[in-house]
């Protein structure tokens, strides 16, 4: 073991007789002597007043010297923070220094902190927020303070966690065994590496229950025992802390909820820290299991100790339940979202908000969802909260990919944002990255990467090079397509068009409705299209297909159907542009990219909204001699397309895409979905069809009213979801792919007990 020290020690055994000689004779303090607990010192209680603390003769005497002088310098920068100042000794010096039989100890005499240490149970919502602002002034108190002591290592420091390896086998049962050997892994593989980079600091690293004392009126009256401080990676008084808040079968998260503020009140997190706050609570139990069996082995009879160890145990049981990522998650998004202000949304406040966006954001943006609006102020994995704080299950938003807020998105957004961000004149690595990553995921020949900023302005290059290399100057959609926003891809969205308005160049056909048993007329459907606009003198530059037909009515096509109709118009010399804006990064669970359940290759792929998990950044992939027809024409720029907060953003969505195993989640959690939606079906007979791939599922409804009313009813159960089709009467679901089993359940349920309502 790399320590030395303090923790391998037996701690002094004076008498009570010895203690008081000592306070009299040192302090000239008399009073009776009575033993108090302590880890590793000696602790008596003087009379009513003071507290004699005995150091372990093991101690360097530098580390009490430390102590004292954080202790000084808390009160120097916030004398409101209860900590105890020694009182001198006779001689002047706060640490007296006494031999007691042969060994040399450092004694200080503290004022005796009135209080009692809290029970985790009995605290209110508003004493976790206070222990949490406590522990942040503590740390931001702390800030300028260093001392050369701080540098010493001490195993109750996260960073040494690995030093503790070597006790796993002295844990007796093998299932615990293994559990922690899985937090010690995750630990090697996912925080230590980035420790050195999260700010550092001298710490506390031991604001416990234990070391809280809580007056008569309820607040915190005392932080004691600096004995662990350490200059460590500031965050590490956050899982210190939080492990200390929660006993056995309480909820960690209900606990994180009210703490996690405070703390971030005072001391808001780095998207980085906030990420690690799960693995190091956990790495946190860990070491406590860890110090806790290997002393319990040393000193079997030191019952301080050995209470640690089952608290630890439930609380690494509560988070390997909830699962690591999804703990982490939620811990982090606590703590990012944390501030000032993010809670306080009251009724009459979103009112008037309402109000002033009507005046402000004018008619034409197109409509709040629900007639009673969500006023959304904070998300986590597949779920978003109201500023009143109630939760919402999202399985409507296919934005954020893979859950909101995620840390590791937010953090390399915010790590790049403070570094540089700037446009593709400059040669920058990011692009180049990501491109290449890109352009990796595509059929041979897709090599060529451009960035835009949003799924139309994707759509609307594609259109530009496919008119740029056939020179024609028509357009194949299906019937009720969206394919974007600009003037020029308003025309190619049927779904815009009011009625009666159809450009002339842009003609449709009809998606595969597999429910109507129209899919097989596909290919007739493009090869009439084609001839309609032949009749205009209009030849097809391209055929553009959401691969989902997400505003159609979301359908599977059926093999072969969709390669007869690209078959068709590049009959008819069009271009097949797969617009992936809805469909790709996942959603349908066969790979990243929808298109390639066909047996066709594009010759331009259209990316956006999925791609920055929320952060605005599109793509358009095509291939190299395609880029070049443009290239013939003009030169193309866009100011942010690209830039390297958003490539960023993007890079990190694709390797949480991979490293949590999205693509697989879309594939099983969506056929489980689709498998119990479709098990309703008996029970509900306004389900018509249950439909879809991956986590793009279609449920048909006889007709958009009922279809309006289940959305509602859904989301007032607390689940939000949308819906489709010129007609209104499918729901669209369509959450984040980081959605589980267990939550796609509390949809199924929720919509369930919907249909059964008398109201529906
Ligand atoms: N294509 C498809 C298939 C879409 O669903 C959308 C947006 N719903 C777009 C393009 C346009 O994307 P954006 O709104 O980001 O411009």
């Amino acid at each position: 073991m790399a320590q030395p020290g303090v923790l391998h020690a037996t701690p002094p055994s004076l008498t009570a007789a010895d203690a008081e000689r000592l306070a009299h004779e040192l302090f000239g303090v008399d009073g009776p002597a009575e033993p108090m607990v302590s880890e590793r010192d000696q602790n008596f209680r003087i009379g009513g007043d003071w507290v004699l603390k005995v150091s372990n003769p093991a101690e360097d005497p530098a580390v009490v010297e430390m102590e004292v002088a954080a202790t000084q310098h808390v009160a120097t920068v916030d004398p409101g923070l209860p900590v105890p100042l020694p009182r001198p000794a006779l001689n002047g010096s706060p640490i007296a220094v006494a031999r007691v039989t042969g060994a040399e100890h450092r004694v200080r005499l503290l004022p005796l902190v009135a209080g009692r240490n809290p029970d985790p149970a009995e605290l209110t919502s508003g004493q976790l927020r206070e222990i949490g602002e406590v522990t942040g002034r503590l740390s931001h108190a702390l800030r300028g303070f260093f001392h050369p002591a701080a540098g010493r290592p001490i195993l109750w420091d996260q960073k040494h966690l690995p030093d503790l390896a070597e006790h796993v086998p002295l844990i007796g049962d093998e299932r615990r065994r293994a559990q922690v050997e899985r937090i010690l892994e995750r630990f090697m593989e996912r925080v230590l590496p980035r420790l050195p980079a999260l700010r550092a600091q001298v710490i506390h690293n031991d604001v416990t229950l234990d070391n809280l004392l809580v007056g008569e009126d309820g607040h915190v009256s005392g932080v004691i025992d600096f004995g662990d401080m350490a200059h460590t990676a500031l965050l590490l008084d956050v899982p210190a802390t939080l492990q200390s808040l929660v006993r056995r079968r309480e909820d960690i998260f209900a606990a994180a909820a009210h703490f996690l503020p405070g703390y971030t009140s005072i001391v808001p997190l780095e998207p980085d820290e906030a990420d690690l706050l799960g693995d190091l609570l956990a790495g946190r139990m860990a070491q406590t299991i860890l110090i806790s069996v290997w002393r319990t082995r040393a000193y079997p009879q030191n019952a301080y100790i050995t209470g640690w160890e089952e608290p630890a145990w439930a609380l690494l049981d509560q988070l390997e339940a909830a699962g690591l990522d999804e703990a982490g998650r939620r811990l982090a998004a606590m703590a990012l979202s944390a501030g000032p202000g993010v809670a306080s949304g009251r009724a009459d406040d979103d009112e008037r908000l309402l109000a002033r966006r009507e005046r402000v954001l004018g008619p034409a943006l197109a409509p709040l969802s629900y007639r009673r609006p969500l006023h959304l102020v904070r998300g986590s994995g597949a779920w978003m909260h109201d500023a009143q704080g109630r939760a919402y299950l999202d399985a409507y938003n296919n934005v954020p990919v893979v859950g909101h807020a995620h840390p590791r998105v937010a953090a390399a957004i915010a790590r790049q944002a403070a570094t540089l961000n700037t446009n593709t004149r400059y040669l920058h690595g990011a692009v180049v990255e990501l491109a290449e990553r890109l352009a990796a995921t595509m059929p041979d020949g897709l090599d060529t990467v451009m960035f835009v900023n949003s799924g139309s302005e994707a759509n609307d290059l594609a259109w530009r090079l496919a008119r740029a290399v056939t020179g024609a100057e028509g357009a194949l959609v299906t019937e009720w397509a969206y394919h974007g926003v600009t003037a020029a891809i308003d025309d190619l969205s049927p779904s815009e068009w009011r009625a009666g308005r159809q450009p002339r160049t842009v003609e449709t056909f009809p998606a595969p409705d597999t429910f109507r048993g129209a899919a097989p007329a596909v290919g007739d459907g493009v090869a009439a299209a084609v001839e309609r606009l032949a009749a205009r003198g209009v030849r097809p530059a391209l055929l553009m297909v959401d691969s989902l037909f997400t505003s159609d009515g979301i359908f599977a096509a059926p093999p072969g159907t969709m390669e007869a109709a690209i078959a068709e118009a590049r009959g008819a010399g069009a271009l097949y542009v797969a617009d992936e804006v809805q469909a790709g990064h996942g959603r349908t669970g066969e790979g990243l990219w929808s298109f390639t359940a066909w047996d066709a290759v594009p010759d331009i792929v259209t990316l956006g909204k999925p791609m920055g998990n929320g952060h605005p950044i599109a793509a358009v992939v095509t291939r190299h001699e395609i880029a070049e027809r443009l290239a013939a024409e003009t030169e193309f720029f866009s100011t942010f397309g690209g830039n390297p907060v958003a490539c960023a953003a993007a890079l990190a969505v694709l390797d949480v895409i991979a490293d949590e195993r999205l693509v697989e989640n879309a594939s099983a959690t969506g056929a489980g979905l689709r498998q119990a939606l479709t098990e309703l079906q008996p029970r509900h007979r306004s389900i018509l069809d249950v439909r879809g791939r991956g986590l793009m599922v279609g449920v048909e409804l006889p007709d958009a009213e009922v279809a309006a009313r289940v959305r509602d009813q859904m989301r007032e159960r607390g689940v939000l979801i949308g819906t489709t089709r010129r007609e209104g009467n499918v729901l669209k679901i369509r959450p984040p792919l980081c959605i589980t089993t267990e939550e796609g359940e509390i949809l199924v349920e929720r919509l369930d007990e919907v249909l059964g309502s008398a109201a529906s």
